[in-house]
């Protein structure tokens, strides 16, 4: 049976097949082997049927491999019907088998000695059972108990071998059949006339293998029944992730296809919250120490933000460092913030009862952008005894009083005279969760430093028939530079509405188009750079009958309770006091004497002595306790303007932090001075700080704590009387010299009643400002006063009384 073609054809199952087969599992890899006659070179022992159809045989391969083939070549006679069929095969859970046949085929046309019935094709068969049960006959060896896969043909026929005796016409055929059912199955080839051998037949099923994707694993599933068939897998997140449900529909899964393919992925899972992938979403790892993440998701894990720790692995949020928190808006993931320090540059404004209060922004924020402002006010005894308390309710706060988150505030409502203490506190939102207080700045303001205060009284110059002259002396409390006086009038006799005004730069005014004969009411108030001061009380003036000769003053008394005296009535006014105090005079008082008994009480009657420097035995105690030692840092020397005993005299600025600039004179001690010069020139300011009065020159305080030494005083525009007069000369008129010397005569009589003598009273000595008030200066040369006579006293020098009366006897002889 065995023809050259034959011989030919066994020859050829040495070549390069094997290299094919090998390639073919490289590539699928996902296939599960059922069975598998490559490399086989024991007996296989299939059954053939009819017995000389099919036939066994070893062959060689290229590489003198020996392997087993099965082979058949019944060609002369027709009718062949030759069936080949394998041992049982298992189905090992396979639903669907693929078959790989590897043969090779003799081209019919070659033969030429071969009837006409030559094939170049055979067909497949599959015969499920679930045992083993076949045997020569069964099952039998037609269609019918035998399913048909295919009939199968040859791609490639080949007719000769080459000179090496190689061709290279090998067919590789895959089939598929299914769902298989039963334990097992049978294969059968049926060549029906073809010379052929089958070099190796591999049974196999495709799988999906186990993966890990999306966080989750899949099991090994094996593919479906069906080419088409997608087989259904739920898979399980992988530790520490979770299934993020995005479709909505709940389950994660996957799809193996007919070829173990993995496809058509449905929901998912991802790395918890303190979790992050590692690996191509394969598995999740806890975040490092020191780092965090939030919620479950593929995110990778975060550096902790300012201010917060992750002390243990996996952290789903950093916590704050002491003193830093996250207020209840704050997102979990958000930097920790602390309090912010204090409110900067607190300074304030003050006109009339309203003060505004204005700041910058906290240098440290607290690493936050909400920052708010909370005033506290506080009322506090003038002296430092006692404890301060709360502002009432009618004291208001524009915008509001707290959760401000402007700069600024404008507290009204203010009582006069009292020293309010201000606290602006920052405040963001976690304030309230720290244990710390708010910080805060803090400012001290008096609002009797405020405006000019009241003018106590005002006199009569002169009158005619259509104006009225009216003087009217200082405030006693003037706060500041005095810049003008606004005068209100009306006629008594009508509204109060219809009032005029008159601003006046001197402390003098005259007021003209008046009508004869009738009552004016009068009031006057101070202007200083921060404001108006209140109005006086009202006075009551009356103009001259038309035909009357124009009057001054001294001629006769104001017509209603308002008249004021001029400076000779102090003594008047003394006099009045004492008699009124000894003889309880049980007469109407007017509020005019009510005034007096006022001023007369305010003014102490000596009550309030002045205390000889001298007699302290340290002199520097006398200083700390009347003056105030000023930081030198608030004092700016801007030029000299005079000499004095001790050193240069300057002019100067004067700021405390949070107030206002003023103008202030500076006396200095030059280098080189000795104690005894030291004292000498310091006690002049121990005398200075025991005076207030607004015709005595006013100490701002000294500086002991560097160098040179210095003693602040208020500035006077004018300088000293004796040069001003000269320089103007003939410009003063009579009462702007008369409202001069009753300045000085006031300035007097209160040092008398302070029990001092100054000794020392001339032009020189007396200082002017711009207002033309004249106050005395010069205490370098004081002596405590005795009721010893023959105590020494300057020559030419007038002591305090006598200047009194020297005064009163010019203003009457002027007048
Ligand atoms: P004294 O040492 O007080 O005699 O001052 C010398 C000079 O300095 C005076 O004659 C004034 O011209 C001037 N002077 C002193 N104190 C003041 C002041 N408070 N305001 C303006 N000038 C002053």
């Amino acid at each position: 049976m065995d023809s050259n073609a034959d011989i030919s054809a066994r020859r050829v199952l040495g070549m390069d097949w094997l290299w094919m087969v090998c390639l073919f599992h490289l590539v699928a890899s996902l296939e599960e082997i059922l069975l598998d006659t490559t490399g086989e070179t024991s007996e296989i022992g299939w059954t053939s049927h009819p017995p000389d159809g099919w036939e066994e045989v070893s062959v060689r391969d290229d590489k003198e491999r020996q392997i087993r083939t099965f082979q058949v070549c019944n060609m002369d006679e027709p009718g062949q019907n030759n069936w080949l069929r394998t041992h049982f095969i298992e189905r090992r859970g396979a639903h669907r088998v693929h078959v790989r046949i590897h043969f090779s085929v003799r081209d019919c046309a070659s033969m030429r000695t071969v009837a006409s019935t030559c094939k170049e094709t055979f067909t497949l068969y599959y015969h499920q059972s679930d045992v083993d049960i076949a045997s020569q006959e069964l099952p039998e060896w037609h269609e019918g108990p035998w399913t048909k896969v295919d009939t199968i043909a040859a791609d490639e026929s080949f007719s000769q071998v080459d000179r090496t005796g190689k061709v290279v016409r090998m067919n590789v055929k895959v089939r598929s059949f299914g769902p298989l059912t039963k334990h097992g199955f049978y294969l059968a080839f049926q060549d029906s006339g073809a010379c052929m051998s089958l070099v190796a037949v591999q049974v196999f099923f495709y799988k999906c293998p186990a993966v890990v994707r999306g966080f989750a694993s899949f099991p090994e599933t094996f593919a479906g029944g069906e080419r088409t068939s997608l087989v259904e897998s739920p898979g399980t997140c992988v530790a520490n992730a979770e299934e993020a449900s995005t479709t909505g529909s709940s389950g994660v899964r996957l799809h193996c296809n007919g070829e173990g393919e993995w496809m058509v992925a449905t929901g998912r899972c991802s790395c918890k919250a303190g979790y992050q992938s590692v690996g191509s979403e394969q598995a999740c790892q806890a975040c490092p120490i020191g780092s965090f993440k939030a919620s479950v998701g593929d995110d990778p894990c975060l550096p902790c933000p300012a201010h917060s720790h992750a002390p243990l692995p996996g952290s789903t949020e950093c916590v704050c460092q002491n003193h830093y928190y996250r207020s209840a808006s704050d997102n979990s993931d958000a930097p920790c913030t602390g309090i912010p320090s204090a409110p900067r540059d607190l300074s304030y404004e003050i006109v009339g009862s309203t003060v505004l209060l204005t700041w910058r922004l906290p240098k440290d924020l607290g690493g936050r952008k909400d920052v708010f402002f909370n005033v506290i006010c506080k009322e506090c005894p003038a002296r430092s005894a006692g404890t301060c308390v709360r502002c009432g309710d009618n004291v208001q706060f524009e915008p509001r009083q707290v959760g401000l988150t402007e700069s600024r505030v404008q507290v009204s409502n203010l009582l006069a005279r009292v020293q309010y203490t201000f606290e602006i506190q920052a405040v963001n939102l976690v304030t309230e969760l720290s244990s710390e207080a708010p910080q805060y700045a803090t400012i001290n303001v008096s609002t009797s430093q405020s405006v000019p205060s009241t003018i106590p009284m005002m006199h009569q110059v002169s009158r005619a028939a259509s104006s009225i002259t009216l003087s009217w002396p200082q405030p006693d409390q003037p706060n500041g530079v005095i810049l003008d006086y606004q005068l209100r009038y009306f006629d008594k006799a009508e509204d109060e509405d219809n009032s005029f005004t008159l601003t006046s730069e001197t402390n003098m005014a005259t007021v003209l188009n008046l009508s004869p004969g009738r009552i004016y009411v009068f009031q006057v108030r101070a202007r200083t750079a921060v404001g108006y001061g209140p109005y006086s009380g009202k006075m009551y003036f009356q103009t001259l009958m038309g035909g009357e000769h124009s009057e001054m003053a001294q001629d006769r008394l104001p017509l209603i309770v308002g008249s004021a005296l001029g400076g000779l009535a102090f003594l008047v006014i003394a006099a009045i006091a004492i008699l009124a105090i000894i003889f309880k005079s049980k007469r109407r008082e007017t509020p005019y004497t009510d005034r007096l008994q006022q001023y007369i009480s305010a003014r102490g009657l000596g009550v309030k002595y002045y205390i000889d420097p001298s007699t302290y035995e340290d002199p520097n105690e006398a200083i700390r306790e009347f003056a105030k030692e000023i930081d030198v840092s608030f004092i700016k020397i801007e030029e000299v303007i005079g000499s004095g005993e001790f050193g240069e005299v300057c002019f100067g600025r004067l700021k405390h932090p949070g107030k206002r600039e003023y103008t202030v004179a500076i006396k200095t001690l030059k280098s080189g001075y000795t104690d005894e010069q030291r004292r000498e020139f310091l006690s002049e300011a121990s005398i200075m700080g025991q005076f207030e009065h607004p015709n005595v020159i006013h100490l701002e305080g000294v500086v002991t704590k560097s160098r040179p030494v210095m003693i602040i005083t208020e500035f006077m525009e004018n300088g000293s009387l004796d040069s001003f007069l000269r320089q103007k000369e003939g410009q003063f008129s009579v009462l702007q010299l008369v409202g001069m010397l009753r300045g000085i005569a006031a300035g007097m009589r209160y040092l008398s009643d302070m029990n001092y003598v100054h000794r020392d009273l001339a032009a020189r000595n007396i200082l002017v400002n711009s207002n033309l008030v004249c106050k005395v200066s010069d205490f370098g040369l004081s002596r405590f006063l005795e009721d010893d006579a023959s105590n020494p006293t300057y020559t030419g020098a007038l002591d305090t009384w006598q200047f009194s009366q020297l005064v009163t006897g010019t203003v009457i002889d002027i007048l």
